[in-house]
Formats: structure tokens, sequence, C-alpha cells
């Protein structure tokens, strides 16, 4: 991996620079957990046109077209954060949905689905955990039995984030029940939430809202066209976009601008007439987080270059989101020690700062920790899949 910057790249770095500058009245405000309001969406199509969102994605699909440049998406990332200014839409349907289209989808359903979403035209949600699975994802239940050209569906997802917003789920049911083991049978299908049998109800959460919601499927018919990939092999297609959704969660330039922000924060902040930033605990648990995400941000670009190259990164790619997810709560954990006794107070208070962002960045990060597979499941993958140790024993079955 090269790091040197040519002049091609000093020249991208000024034209980043001047894009963000002369558009800053068009920068978003944020949104949350929902639909991308009428600003998020435009300043996502301007992003696009300009190739800082879905850069790499082909033009047919809606994306900008360009070639991989690892250099250029990190400048990218670095201007984004040095001005502040709002990233492309990341969400369920953009980060982990599109690549797992690009990967295995139809070209049907590339050119349908792939160009909407990208604008945020399209909101979807995942529809994989259950109450009896959810580190054990292959146990899920949710049927889907053969009716003429369409699929049954019966059964119960949770903690299906979005949903309450979504127009469209990507959902992994159980086709084929008498398949020899559980990891066959499963079938990854894709329908529109307004489909007639669909109910929702939202699971509120610490942090006061409720960004994740119980779905329930009664007679929910769903023609057997909307499969993607093979009939039952959705385990395969489900595990392309876990591994999407662990790269979007562990995306080390979001830490990376979390730090830059921290430090300002710490630069503004005072104790007893002190900048915070000028005091030597305080300084010193930066200097370490600072550490690790710049490891994280380098760890970030052999990933890419591995990527480009058409190499598996195996055990690199496996650390990402533990690492990712833990630093980012350790980052909320010290904004809010950072504010002092302020750091308690909640976005409804006056005094409140930063909107009280951090606060709620320091409980929601702990259920990042959880999702997408927990900190322990990661564990497990990177001791069986990365080191080669033993397999965990698993549990005799009742007789
Ligand atoms: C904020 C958030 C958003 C989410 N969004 C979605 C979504 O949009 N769609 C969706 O389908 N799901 C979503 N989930 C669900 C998430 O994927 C599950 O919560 C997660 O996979 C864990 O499953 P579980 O909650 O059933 O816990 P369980 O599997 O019951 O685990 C309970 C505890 O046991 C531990 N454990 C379980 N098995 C093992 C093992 N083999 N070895 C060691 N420890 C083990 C776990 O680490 C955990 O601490 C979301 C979760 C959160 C927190």
């Amino acid at each position: 991996m090269d790091l040197t910057y040519s002049d091609e790249h000093e020249a991208f770095r000024r034209e980043v620079r001047a894009f963000l500058a002369a558009n800053k009245e068009h920068y978003p405000k944020p949104f949350g957990v929902n639909r991308p309001p009428d600003d998020a969406r435009a300043w996502q199509r301007r992003l696009i046109e300009h190739g800082y969102a879905a850069r790499t994605i082909p033009e047919i699909y809606g994306g900008f077209g360009a070639e991989p440049d690892i250099l250029k998406s990190h400048i990218i990332a670095e201007e984004f954060s040095r001005a502040k200014a709002p990233w492309g839409l990341v969400s369920q349907g953009i980060s982990m949905l599109v690549p797992t289209l690009l990967e295995m989808g139809s070209e049907e359903q590339k050119r349908r689905w792939i160009p909407p979403t990208l604008r945020g035209e399209i909101v979807w949600c995942q529809g994989y955990s259950e109450p009896g699975a959810g580190s054990d994802l292959a146990s899920l239940s949710t049927s889907a039995v053969e009716d003429g050209d369409d699929f049954i569906i019966n059964g119960q997802k949770i903690w299906t984030t979005t949903a309450h917003a979504a127009d469209m789920i990507f959902c992994l049911v159980r086709t084929e029940p008498d398949a020899p083991n559980k990891y066959l049978g499963i079938s990854y299908l894709i329908f529109p939430m307004d489909t007639p049998g669909i109910e929702i109800r939202p699971l509120m959460t610490m942090t006061g809202n409720a960004e994740f919601n119980e779905v329930f499927f009664t007679d929910v018919r769903v023609p057997k066209s909307q499969v993607v990939g093979a009939r039952g092999q959705g385990w395969t297609v489900s595990n392309a976009t876990l591994k999407h959704e662990r790269g979007m969660m562990g995306d080390p330039n979001a830490s990376a601008a979390r730090m830059n922000s921290i430090l300002q924060l710490m630069g503004e902040e005072t104790l007893d007439g002190m900048r915070v930033i000028d005091m030597p605990v305080f300084r010193d648990r930066a200097m370490r987080l600072q550490g690790k995400v710049l490891a994280m941000q380098y760890h970030g670009m052999r990933l890419l270059t591995m990527q480009a190259n058409r190499q598996d990164p195996g055990l690199a790619r496996l650390i990402v989101k533990l690492q990712a997810c833990e630093i980012n709560h350790q980052l909320a954990a010290l904004a809010v020690d950072v504010m002092g006794e302020m750091g308690l107070l909640y976005h409804d208070s006056p005094l409140s700062r930063s909107h009280g962002v951090w606060q709620k960045r320091y409980m929601f990060d702990l259920a990042m920790i959880i999702g997408g597979g927990t900190a322990q499941i990661q564990k497990n993958l990177i001791a069986e899949r990365g080191l080669g140790l033993p397999r965990e024993p698993k549990l005799a079955k009742a007789k």
C-alpha cells in the first residue's frame, strides 16, 4: 500500500475542499433513524453526481462509476471530516442490501432496486432476528410455504431497525423445513412493507426513542420471483449482507470524525478555568483513543487495498466490527465525561451541550456492540475462522 499523495491526489483534495466550501448551504439537518427528508435526499443526489457517494458503483445502477482508488476515498473521508460536512446516506438499504445485490442479485433486481435505494427514495429494513433466533440466526422459523407462484409467509421478526419507516424489507424465511440441516432451506426474500398481513409494533430503547420494532407476518403473500440468489441458499446471501453490515458498523472514518469532534469539545469545555484538553487525565485518555482510531483507519485502508486487488482479507476483516463498536462506545463515554455534570443532561434540557448527541450515542453505541452480531459472537468468529482454534462445543440435541 503506497500512501504517497501524487499531484493528481493533491488536485483531487483541492477539488473536494472547493466542493464542500461551495455547497455549505445544502448541508442537510440530522434526521436520526427515520426516512431521509427532502434535504438529505437532495444532498445524497448531489454527492453521487460529484462522486462523493456511491463512488465505485457502476453508472447503470445509479452510482458514479469511478475506478476504486483507496487514496481518493481516504481524501474524501478526511475532507468531509475536516469540514464537518454530512456524509452521504448510510442505511441498511445503501450499505448492506446494495452491495449484496451487486454480488448476488439478478440483473433485473439490480436495475430495479439499486438506483432508487442509492438516492434514498426507498428505505429498507432487515428481517433477520426472531425471538428464538439471534446469535443462532440459522434457527429462524418464519415460514414461507409455496402457493402457486407465491410464498405465504407466517412468523415474527424482532429488533427490526427502521421497520416503522421502511418501504421494503430483506427478510430471511424458511422455505424448505425438511432440509438436512438448519443452514439449508432458508431463502432471502425482498418485499414491500405495505403488503397485507404485516403488523409493526415499536420497541422503545433507553435512548427514549423506538429505533427498532417487532414485525409480525400473517399470511403475507410474496411472489417467488422476489428471492435473491437461489431458493434455499439464503444463508449464503445473508452472510454476504452481514459482512457488509459489519463493515458499515465498523467504518473507521466515522470513528475518526467523532474523534475530531471530541478534540474540539475538549478545547471548548473548561474545568476550574482550565481547558479540558490541557488536563493530563483527559488528554491521556483522548490520545490512547486517537491512537486506536488511527490504527483502525490504516487497517481500513489495508482492507480496501485487498478488496481492490480481489484478495480475501480473512481475519483482517473479522476484527473490524468488534474493535470499532467498542471504541465508539469509549469515545462517547469520553465526550460525556469531558462535559462534567453537563454530560448528564439529555437533549430535552436547555443546558445540554451539542444537543445531547453524545449522551444519546453513549446509550445507542452500547446497542451497536450487540447489533449485527454480539461482541461474544465476533470473538467466536475470530477464534474459529480467523485463528483456526477448535470450534465451540454444540449443545446435544434432545432425543
Ligand atoms: C440496536 C440494534 C439494532 C438491531 N437491528 C436489527 C435489525 O435491523 N434486524 C435484525 O434482524 N436484527 C437486528 N438486531 C438484532 C441483533 O442482530 C441481535 O440482537 C443479536 O444478533 C443478538 O441476538 P439476541 O438479541 O437474540 O441475543 P442472544 O442470541 O439471545 O444472546 C444473548 C447473550 O448470549 C451471548 N451468546 C449467545 N450465543 C453465544 C455463544 N455461542 N457464545 C458466547 N456467547 C453467546 C450473546 O453474546 C449475548 O450476550 C438489532 C440489535 C440491536 C441491539
